[in-house]
């Protein structure tokens, strides 16, 4: 089976094509031009789209080396993301379905971070159902029970900001450009996590909050420069240790209360933020330290990618979960049983 699948939600615009789980090529587009404002712009975000989607798809083809006549389905992301961003996948993924008259399948963006975990040659290989997963990155903090490929439930989730906006939050403040995530976590790595204490938030059950501690690092970073104009330059990398000590703190927090709670030490992460080399530390010594069984993606199926959008699609193939061509883009799709 060769899927295409197409991956539009967000700012990259990417395409690969897998032959069952095993991904023949992954091609992503970043789009730099929101860099100077500081974040995404939806509309500017679209536009790229547009102008990438049908030179990414050729790429993708062309590197998996597989005429699109050999194509059993198309994969697109249907949401949840940026409107303007998944019409344009949509609409192609929709067109390419009519023109080859092969099956089109719709596929959740967060469910896809997830399953990433069954492309083939993932290298902590793929969780055995029940496990927890811990879906951390730009837009999602949650934990997911995941009873099998179709049967998720959420645990918990995020009250207010994601841990992915809580670094590029904290990045804008000490003057780092978008998206600051792998910034901080580049200057963290040398830096001292004891040098300044942040607040960990007070937060009920498996629920997370991070608007606080942005706001805590706020009021901190104003203080301090108040006193020494240069307090950030010299104390950047100290700083950005701090915060992403925090953070991991935080997520590791709940996600022993979760393991204490289910009895499941079976635990998967996806999405953006488990590219963070802290996150990754902290997951392998709990494996040590607590004989848990951690899953960690590859770098390259962390952040945005039409590879894991694919390792669903063929999962759906296998049980003829198609779409219908009046089929559309969902901003808001939320990781609920009817939704995947
Ligand atoms: P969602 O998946 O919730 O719809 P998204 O698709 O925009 O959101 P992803 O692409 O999954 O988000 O993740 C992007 C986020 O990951 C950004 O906030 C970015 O800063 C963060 N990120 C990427 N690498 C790192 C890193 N090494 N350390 C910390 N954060 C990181
Ligand atoms: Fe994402």
């Amino acid at each position: 089976i060769y899927i295409l699948a197409i991956e539009s939600s967000c700012d990259d615009t990417s395409a690969a094509v897998l032959s069952n789980k095993k991904v023949l090529s992954n091609i992503t587009a970043t789009q730099k031009i929101h860099e100077e404002y500081g974040g995404v712009v939806p509309e500017l975000a679209s536009r790229a789209h547009q102008q990438n989607i049908v030179p990414v798809v050729h790429q993708a083809l062309n590197k998996a080396n597989i005429d699109k006549k050999q194509l059993s389905a198309i994969a697109f992301t249907r949401g949840p993301g940026l409107m303007g961003s998944l019409l344009v996948g949509t609409s192609f993924a929709k067109s390419l379905s009519l023109g080859l008259n092969i099956p089109l399948i719709e596929v959740n963006h967060m469910q896809a971070h997830i399953l990433a975990h069954f492309i083939e040659g993932q290298q902590d290989g793929t969780p055995e159902f029940p496990f927890l997963a811990m879906t951390i990155s730009g837009g999602h903090t949650q934990i997911v029970l995941i009873k099998d490929f179709f049967d998720m439930e959420i645990l918990g989730e995020t009250l207010d900001d994601a841990v992915g906006e809580a670094f590029d939050k904290s990045a804008k403040i000490l003057g780092l450009p978008y998206p600051g995530g792998p910034l901080v976590d580049k200057y963290a790595q040398e830096g001292n996590p004891k040098a300044f204490p942040f607040p960990k938030p007070k937060v009920d059950g498996l629920n997370f909050s991070f608007s606080g501690l942005k706001t805590s690092i706020l009021y901190f970073i104003q203080r301090e420069t108040a006193k020494h104009p240069d307090f950030i330059q010299e104390n950047l990398k100290d700083i950005c240790a701090s915060i992403q000590k925090t953070i991991i703190h935080i997520l590791m927090d709940k996600l022993k209360k979760a393991v204490e709670e289910t009895g499941i030490t079976q635990i998967a992460i996806g999405g953006g933020v488990s590219a963070n080399s802290g996150i990754r530390k902290a997951l392998k010594m709990a494996e040590k330290n607590r004989g848990w069984k951690t899953f960690i993606p590859r770098f390259e199926y962390c952040t945005d990618n039409a590879a894991m959008i694919g390792v669903v699609g063929y999962l759906k193939y296998q049980q003829d979960k198609f779409s219908e061509q009046d089929i559309s883009a969902k901003a808001r799709y939320v990781l609920s049983q009817k939704n995947l």
